[in-house]
C-alpha cells in the first residue's frame, strides 16, 4: 500500500480515487471519516487520502493524479444530472454515482 494523494477535501479524495481506478488500479480514500488519527504521528491531519493496493503502481496513479490536477485548475463545476453533485467540467463520470456526465 503506498500514499499517491492527499485531497482538501472527500468529494476531491474520491474524484481521485475514482480516476485511478479506471486506469485499473485499486485504489482506496482513507480517513473518509475523520474521527482518530492513525497513529500517534505529530502531524496527524484528518484530510482523506488515496492509496494504491500495490507498491508498483505508483507511478501510474502519479500520473492520473497529476491529471486531476490540471482538470480541477479550471475553477469551474457543473452538477450530476443524476445524483445532483458538483462534479469539475473536465470529468466524464460522476465521482459520487459514476454516472456519465454530458459534455457540452
Ligand atoms: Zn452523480
Amino acid at each position: 500500500m503506498i500514499r499517491v494523494y492527499i485531497a482538501e477535501n472527500l468529494a476531491d479524495a474520491h474524484l481521485v480515487c475514482n480516476r485511478i481506478r479506471e486506469n485499473g488500479i485499486a485504489a482506496h480514500v482513507f480517513n473518509e471519516f475523520s474521527n482518530g488519527a492513525v497513529g500517534e504521528l505529530p502531524f496527524t491531519h484528518t484530510w482523506p487520502e488515496v492509496w494504491v493496493e500495490k507498491d508498483q503502481d505508483e507511478d501510474n496513479a502519479l500520473a492520473v493524479v497529476n491529471e486531476c490536477q490540471l482538470a480541477q485548475g479550471v475553477d469551474s463545476e457543473s452538477a450530476c444530472p443524476e445524483c445532483g453533485q458538483l462534479n469539475p467540467v473536465n470529468f466524464e463520470i460522476c465521482w459520487s454515482c459514476s454516472t456519465q456526465l454530458v459534455a457540452d
